[in-house]
C-alpha cells in the first residue's frame, strides 16, 4: 500500500531476540561471499537491507562481533542465530536475514551479489541479475 508503513517482525530460533523493521526494504539479495557462508553455515545468505533507523529490537539484546574491519555482525547469545550485518560501507543501513523474519515469503529477492565467490556445486534456476561483487 503506497504511503503505508508496514512493519515486519522476526527473531532468532530460540525466541530471545526479536526485531522489527519498518517500511519497504531498500533491496533484497542473495550474498555468496565466503564471510556470509561462515557466519551463517549456509551456501548463501539472503538479506534485506533496511534503513538503520527503521530497525528496532523490542525484545532481547543481541551479542555482536567484528567479522572483518568495519563490519559488525549480531547474533543471539543463547541460540547463535545470525541477526544482522552492519558495515561502515553502508552506514545508514542494517542488513537483516530474510529467513529470520516471521514471513520470509513476503520478500522478493532482486539479485545476487558476490557470485565471484559462489560455490561451484550450487546451481540456481532463477534469472535474477548476478553481480560479481556488490554491483
Ligand atoms: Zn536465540
Ligand atoms: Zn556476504
Amino acid at each position: 500500500m503506497a504511503g503505508e508503513a508496514q512493519t515486519r517482525g522476526g527473531g532468532c530460533q530460540c525466541g530471545r531476540v526479536r526485531f522489527e523493521a519498518e517500511g519497504t526494504p531498500i533491496w533484497v539479495a542473495h550474498c555468496h561471499c565466503a564471510d556470509c557462508r561462515k557466519a551463517t553455515a549456509a551456501a548463501l545468505a539472503t538479506y534485506a537491507g533496511f534503513l538503520r533507523e527503521k530497525v528496532r529490537f523490542p525484545a532481547g539484546q543481541p551479542a555482536d562481533y567484528p567479522s572483518s574491519p568495519g563490519v559488525t555482525r549480531r547474533f543471539c547469545p543463547d541460540c547463535g542465530t545470525p541477526i544482522s550485518f552492519e558495515s561502515e560501507r553502508w552506514p545508514e543501513e542494517t542488513h537483516l536475514f530474510v529467513c529470520t523474519f516471521d514471513d520470509p515469503e513476503s520478500f522478493e529477492p532482486q539479485g545476487h551479489v558476490y557470485v565471484s565467490e559462489q560455490l561451484s556445486w550450487l546451481h540456481l534456476g532463477d534469472d535474477l541479475p548476478r553481480n560479481q561483487k556488490t554491483s
